[in-house]
């Protein structure tokens, strides 16, 4: 299931990789940022959004759609064997999702403590959206909720989605797109530069996934995809 996310090799039993980078497994965690990493620029531009993430859920209660619904509506989607949760947060979607390995990773530790008490059946993994250390084409269901559009190129972990994903597997991405005003406040509070609808759908294609379904919801829009 796991691959290095500096070069992508195999691991061994102690989290080693074929080229030497360790890794490793602490109070329930497998931590696959490691020292070379924490010197990673690209990083720490990322580092924001695990905290953030749990801000904007007032924005989902006073759209059509509650949090809760959305939820609910993903995880049915993503329930399969193996599912894996890219900012997962303290595992919340795991409630409404059935899965034999279930995998949810964040960048955060805070968050992931949390999680394992929580919901300890999850596979807890402290990595990143842009190198993802799953092997690829190995994963049946990827989602991705409040994440990619806080990171620089929102590209790279629609492509890592891609990557992981087996053939025919599922994907679900929520973003912050850049519609109408709540969104340009949002954007201003992140200091980010949110990417429009043309943006995500175009980069979606691009990476071998089809669309089988998209919704917005005020600034925010849902992709459900499928790996060709
Ligand atoms: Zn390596």
């Amino acid at each position: 299931m796991f691959a290095c996310p500096i070069d992508g090799s195999s691991l061994d039993d102690s989290l080693t990789c074929e080229k030497g980078h360790k890794f490793s497994y602490n109070n329930g965690i497998y931590d696959f940022i490691n020292q070379d990493y924490k010197a990673d620029k690209l990083l720490e531009s990322v580092a924001p959004i695990y905290e953030q993430i749990w801000a904007p859920f007032g924005f989902f209660l006073t759209s059509a759609l509650s949090y809760n619904s959305l939820l609910k509506k993903i995880g049915s989607i993503m329930s399969s064997e193996v599912v894996l949760d890219i900012g997962t947060g303290t595992g919340r979607l795991f409630d409404f999702t059935n899965c034999k390995t279930c995998i949810g990773m964040d960048i955060s530790n805070k968050f992931l403590y949390i999680l394992k008490q929580k919901r300890s059946k999850v596979i807890a993994v402290h990595g990143n959206a842009e190198t993802l250390p799953i092997k690829s084409a190995s994963v049946d269901s990827v989602s991705s909720i409040l994440v990619i559009h806080m990171l620089k190129n929102p590209q790279v972990a629609i492509k890592e989605i891609s990557r992981v994903l087996k053939n025919r597997g599922k994907c679900a991405i929520v973003v912050l797109i850049s519609n109408g005003f709540i969104s340009r406040i949002l954007s201003k509070w992140w200091k980010i530069n949110p990417k429009d609808d043309n943006y995500y759908v175009a980069t979606i294609k691009e990476f071998s996934l089809k669309i089988k379904e998209k919704q917005i919801m005020g600034p925010w829009e849902l992709f459900i995809c499928e790996k060709n």
